[in-house]
Protein backbone atom coordinates (compact mmCIF):
# COMPACT_ATOMS: atom_id res chain seq x y z
CA UNK A 1 0.00 0.00 0.00
CA UNK A 2 0.95 3.17 -0.67
CA UNK A 3 0.73 6.01 1.55
CA UNK A 4 -0.96 9.33 -0.03
CA UNK A 5 -1.34 12.54 1.98
CA UNK A 6 -5.46 13.08 1.59
CA UNK A 7 -7.40 10.45 -0.02
CA UNK A 8 -11.02 10.79 0.10
CA UNK A 9 -14.23 9.24 -0.50
CA UNK A 10 -16.96 12.13 -1.05
CA UNK A 11 -19.82 9.82 -0.18
CA UNK A 12 -20.56 7.39 2.09
CA UNK A 13 -23.19 5.74 4.67
CA UNK A 14 -22.18 4.50 8.19
CA UNK A 15 -23.97 2.99 10.50
CA UNK A 16 -23.69 1.52 14.21
CA UNK A 17 -25.77 -1.70 12.97
CA UNK A 18 -23.20 -1.59 9.86
CA UNK A 19 -19.61 -2.45 10.35
CA UNK A 20 -19.40 0.92 11.71
CA UNK A 21 -16.13 1.61 13.29
CA UNK A 22 -14.25 -1.94 11.33
CA UNK A 23 -15.07 -0.01 8.23
CA UNK A 24 -13.46 2.74 9.44
CA UNK A 25 -10.44 1.07 10.37
CA UNK A 26 -10.78 -1.22 6.83
CA UNK A 27 -11.14 2.20 4.58
CA UNK A 28 -7.74 3.23 6.69
CA UNK A 29 -6.20 0.29 6.16
CA UNK A 30 -5.94 0.47 2.32
CA UNK A 31 -5.00 4.41 2.88
CA UNK A 32 -8.02 6.38 3.25
CA UNK A 33 -7.86 9.41 4.74
CA UNK A 34 -11.12 11.16 4.35
CA UNK A 35 -14.77 10.67 4.18
CA UNK A 36 -17.96 12.53 3.82
CA UNK A 37 -20.06 10.78 5.86
CA UNK A 38 -23.91 11.26 4.99
CA UNK A 39 -26.80 10.16 6.85
CA UNK A 40 -28.34 7.72 6.39
CA UNK A 41 -32.60 7.00 6.33
CA UNK A 42 -33.86 5.30 9.30
CA UNK A 43 -37.84 5.03 10.03
CA UNK A 44 -37.48 3.73 13.53
CA UNK A 45 -37.25 7.21 14.56
CA UNK A 46 -41.25 8.69 15.16
CA UNK A 47 -42.14 11.28 12.35
CA UNK A 48 -41.82 14.02 14.65
CA UNK A 49 -38.24 14.26 15.84
CA UNK A 50 -37.49 12.11 13.07
CA UNK A 51 -34.33 14.89 11.62
CA UNK A 52 -33.38 15.88 14.59
CA UNK A 53 -32.63 12.25 16.03
CA UNK A 54 -31.22 11.26 12.30
CA UNK A 55 -29.17 14.05 12.26
CA UNK A 56 -28.22 13.78 15.50
CA UNK A 57 -27.02 10.16 14.66
CA UNK A 58 -25.05 10.81 12.13
CA UNK A 59 -22.89 13.61 13.83
CA UNK A 60 -22.28 11.23 16.52
CA UNK A 61 -21.19 8.27 14.42
CA UNK A 62 -19.07 10.66 12.42
CA UNK A 63 -17.47 12.06 16.07
CA UNK A 64 -16.34 8.21 16.33
CA UNK A 65 -15.50 7.82 12.93
CA UNK A 66 -12.77 10.88 13.29
CA UNK A 67 -12.13 9.78 16.77
CA UNK A 68 -10.26 6.74 15.03
CA UNK A 69 -8.06 8.85 12.61
CA UNK A 70 -10.23 10.27 9.90
CA UNK A 71 -11.48 13.26 8.56
CA UNK A 72 -14.76 13.83 7.83
CA UNK A 73 -17.26 16.07 6.17
CA UNK A 74 -20.80 15.45 7.59
CA UNK A 75 -24.04 16.06 5.43
CA UNK A 76 -27.55 15.57 6.42
CA UNK A 77 -30.78 16.54 4.95
CA UNK A 78 -33.88 14.54 3.92
CA UNK A 79 -33.66 11.90 1.53
CA UNK A 80 -35.75 11.82 -0.96
CA UNK A 81 -37.56 8.67 -0.31
CA UNK A 82 -38.33 9.82 3.32
CA UNK A 83 -41.36 11.25 1.21
CA UNK A 84 -43.10 7.92 1.45
CA UNK A 85 -42.13 7.64 4.72
CA UNK A 86 -44.55 10.42 5.98
CA UNK A 87 -46.96 9.75 3.14
CA UNK A 88 -47.73 6.38 4.97
CA UNK A 89 -47.58 7.91 8.54
CA UNK A 90 -50.35 10.14 7.86
CA UNK A 91 -48.05 13.41 7.46
CA UNK A 92 -47.68 16.10 5.04
CA UNK A 93 -44.38 14.60 3.61
CA UNK A 94 -43.68 18.64 1.88
CA UNK A 95 -44.11 20.26 4.95
CA UNK A 96 -41.85 17.78 7.10
CA UNK A 97 -39.24 17.53 5.09
CA UNK A 98 -39.05 21.27 4.78
CA UNK A 99 -38.87 21.20 8.34
CA UNK A 100 -36.33 18.91 8.11
CA UNK A 101 -34.09 21.10 5.08
CA UNK A 102 -34.31 24.12 8.00
CA UNK A 103 -32.90 22.03 10.82
CA UNK A 104 -30.04 20.78 8.55
CA UNK A 105 -29.48 24.21 7.65
CA UNK A 106 -29.55 25.86 11.33
CA UNK A 107 -26.92 22.71 12.48
CA UNK A 108 -24.66 23.08 9.62
CA UNK A 109 -25.16 26.93 10.27
CA UNK A 110 -23.71 26.10 13.73
CA UNK A 111 -20.70 24.39 12.64
CA UNK A 112 -22.15 20.61 13.42
CA UNK A 113 -22.32 19.94 10.09
CA UNK A 114 -21.04 20.69 6.46
CA UNK A 115 -23.59 20.11 3.48
CA UNK A 116 -26.70 19.79 2.59
CA UNK A 117 -28.30 16.36 1.28
CA UNK A 118 -29.18 14.19 -0.62
CA UNK A 119 -31.91 16.00 -2.07
CA UNK A 120 -33.53 15.88 -4.82
CA UNK A 121 -35.80 13.01 -6.88
CA UNK A 122 -36.66 9.13 -6.28
CA UNK A 123 -34.09 7.11 -8.50
CA UNK A 124 -36.71 5.41 -10.10
CA UNK A 125 -40.06 6.34 -12.18
CA UNK A 126 -42.50 7.84 -9.62
CA UNK A 127 -46.27 9.63 -9.93
CA UNK A 128 -46.19 12.68 -12.01
CA UNK A 129 -47.31 14.69 -8.60
CA UNK A 130 -44.13 12.73 -6.88
CA UNK A 131 -41.88 14.22 -8.85
CA UNK A 132 -43.54 17.73 -8.73
CA UNK A 133 -43.50 17.92 -5.07
CA UNK A 134 -39.93 16.60 -4.70
CA UNK A 135 -39.30 19.38 -7.36
CA UNK A 136 -40.86 21.63 -4.24
CA UNK A 137 -38.75 20.35 -2.22
CA UNK A 138 -35.49 20.83 -4.03
CA UNK A 139 -36.35 24.41 -4.85
CA UNK A 140 -36.66 25.20 -1.30
CA UNK A 141 -33.68 23.49 -0.16
CA UNK A 142 -31.85 25.47 -2.88
CA UNK A 143 -33.56 28.18 -1.72
CA UNK A 144 -32.29 27.67 2.11
CA UNK A 145 -28.64 26.71 0.89
CA UNK A 146 -28.35 30.23 -0.50
CA UNK A 147 -29.58 31.98 1.87
CA UNK A 148 -26.89 30.50 4.50
CA UNK A 149 -24.11 29.59 1.26
CA UNK A 150 -24.88 25.59 2.12
CA UNK A 151 -23.02 22.90 -0.04
CA UNK A 152 -26.19 20.78 -1.72
CA UNK A 153 -25.63 17.38 -2.76
CA UNK A 154 -28.54 15.85 -5.39
CA UNK A 155 -29.96 11.81 -5.20
CA UNK A 156 -31.79 11.88 -8.56
CA UNK A 157 -32.34 8.91 -11.37
CA UNK A 158 -29.39 8.45 -13.87
CA UNK A 159 -29.71 11.46 -16.06
CA UNK A 160 -29.43 11.70 -19.44
CA UNK A 161 -27.91 15.30 -20.78
CA UNK A 162 -31.15 16.56 -20.79
CA UNK A 163 -32.24 15.53 -17.81
CA UNK A 164 -28.45 17.14 -16.11
CA UNK A 165 -29.95 20.75 -18.39
CA UNK A 166 -33.32 19.79 -16.86
CA UNK A 167 -32.02 20.04 -13.45
CA UNK A 168 -29.21 22.89 -13.85
CA UNK A 169 -32.21 24.85 -15.23
CA UNK A 170 -34.00 25.09 -11.85
CA UNK A 171 -30.37 25.14 -10.01
CA UNK A 172 -29.60 28.51 -11.61
CA UNK A 173 -33.09 29.75 -10.79
CA UNK A 174 -32.28 29.55 -7.24
CA UNK A 175 -28.62 28.92 -6.37
CA UNK A 176 -25.05 28.70 -8.04
CA UNK A 177 -24.41 26.31 -9.97
CA UNK A 178 -20.80 25.36 -8.94
CA UNK A 179 -22.26 24.71 -4.85
CA UNK A 180 -23.90 21.90 -6.51
CA UNK A 181 -22.88 18.27 -6.68
CA UNK A 182 -24.87 15.31 -8.27
CA UNK A 183 -23.71 11.88 -6.20
CA UNK A 184 -23.55 8.42 -7.68
CA UNK A 185 -22.77 10.31 -11.13
CA UNK A 186 -21.57 8.11 -14.07
CA UNK A 187 -18.43 8.69 -16.25
CA UNK A 188 -20.18 9.30 -19.01
CA UNK A 189 -22.04 12.35 -17.74
CA UNK A 190 -18.68 13.95 -17.53
CA UNK A 191 -19.25 14.37 -21.13
CA UNK A 192 -22.26 16.31 -20.85
CA UNK A 193 -22.39 19.94 -21.21
CA UNK A 194 -23.36 20.98 -17.26
CA UNK A 195 -21.54 22.96 -15.01
CA UNK A 196 -23.22 20.61 -11.97
CA UNK A 197 -20.26 19.01 -10.59
CA UNK A 198 -19.87 14.40 -10.59
CA UNK A 199 -19.34 12.58 -8.06
CA UNK A 200 -18.19 9.13 -9.32
CA UNK A 201 -18.87 5.53 -8.00
CA UNK A 202 -15.44 4.53 -7.62
CA UNK A 203 -15.52 1.55 -10.49
CA UNK A 204 -12.89 0.98 -12.37
CA UNK A 205 -14.56 1.78 -15.75
CA UNK A 206 -15.71 5.21 -14.27
CA UNK A 207 -12.11 5.91 -12.87
CA UNK A 208 -10.68 5.12 -16.42
CA UNK A 209 -13.26 7.59 -18.50
CA UNK A 210 -13.43 10.52 -15.69
CA UNK A 211 -8.91 10.51 -16.63
CA UNK A 212 -9.46 10.75 -20.10
CA UNK A 213 -11.95 13.14 -20.00
CA UNK A 214 -9.65 15.43 -17.83
CA UNK A 215 -12.94 17.04 -16.54
CA UNK A 216 -13.27 17.74 -12.59
CA UNK A 217 -14.64 15.10 -10.62
CA UNK A 218 -14.86 13.62 -7.02
CA UNK A 219 -14.91 9.60 -6.24
CA UNK A 220 -17.24 7.98 -4.10
CA UNK A 221 -18.02 4.61 -2.94
CA UNK A 222 -21.94 5.10 -1.66
CA UNK A 223 -21.41 2.65 0.65
CA UNK A 224 -24.14 1.72 2.85
CA UNK A 225 -22.67 -0.03 5.37
CA UNK A 226 -25.16 -3.28 5.80
CA UNK A 227 -24.56 -6.32 7.36
CA UNK A 228 -27.37 -8.06 5.20
CA UNK A 229 -26.42 -7.23 1.97
CA UNK A 230 -22.30 -7.56 2.09
CA UNK A 231 -22.42 -8.37 -1.56
CA UNK A 232 -24.31 -5.69 -2.49
CA UNK A 233 -22.54 -2.23 -1.72
CA UNK A 234 -19.23 -1.49 -3.30
CA UNK A 235 -16.47 -2.24 -0.77
CA UNK A 236 -15.45 0.76 1.79
CA UNK A 237 -11.74 0.17 0.42
CA UNK A 238 -12.75 0.93 -3.26
CA UNK A 239 -11.11 5.03 -3.18
CA UNK A 240 -7.82 3.99 -1.98
CA UNK A 241 -7.92 1.31 -3.74
CA UNK A 242 -8.36 3.14 -7.25
CA UNK A 243 -5.31 5.31 -6.11
CA UNK A 244 -2.87 1.99 -6.62
CA UNK A 245 -4.93 2.20 -10.14
CA UNK A 246 -4.45 6.28 -11.07
CA UNK A 247 -0.86 5.82 -9.61
CA UNK A 248 -0.28 2.62 -11.84
CA UNK A 249 -1.36 4.74 -15.15
CA UNK A 250 -0.38 8.16 -14.80
CA UNK A 251 2.55 9.68 -14.53
CA UNK A 252 1.10 13.13 -13.31
CA UNK A 253 -0.52 11.26 -10.62
CA UNK A 254 0.10 13.44 -7.58
CA UNK A 255 -1.37 16.30 -9.38
CA UNK A 256 -4.34 14.23 -10.10
CA UNK A 257 -4.77 13.13 -6.24
CA UNK A 258 -4.44 17.20 -5.36
CA UNK A 259 -7.10 17.81 -7.48
CA UNK A 260 -9.99 15.21 -6.54
CA UNK A 261 -8.58 14.64 -3.03
CA UNK A 262 -7.84 18.51 -2.11
CA UNK A 263 -8.80 21.31 -4.57
CA UNK A 264 -12.01 20.39 -5.80
CA UNK A 265 -13.57 19.08 -2.17
CA UNK A 266 -12.23 21.98 -1.10
CA UNK A 267 -13.82 24.50 -3.32
CA UNK A 268 -16.76 22.47 -2.80
CA UNK A 269 -17.04 22.36 0.65
CA UNK A 270 -14.73 25.15 2.19
CA UNK A 271 -13.80 22.90 4.58
CA UNK A 272 -10.17 22.23 4.95
CA UNK A 273 -10.67 18.49 6.27
CA UNK A 274 -7.78 17.06 4.24
CA UNK A 275 -4.37 17.90 6.76
CA UNK A 276 -4.56 14.74 9.51
ZN1 LIG B 1 -28.22 8.94 -3.08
Amino acid sequence: MVIFRSVFDNFLHLRRNGYFLDAVEEFKKYGGTSMNIVNFPDYNYAPEDHYTKLYEETISVAREASNRGVNTVITIGPYPLDYFYFISAGIDPILSMKTGIDLAARMIREGKADAMGEIGFPHFPVEDNVYKDSGKILEYALDVCKDYDIPLILHTEDMSSHGYAKIEEIIKKHYSIDRVMKHHANAVDLGYSTSILKSLVASRNNVRIALESGSDFLLETDYTDQREKPGKVIPVYSVPKRCEMIKNSCINYSEIFHRIFEEIPYRFYRKEFFDL
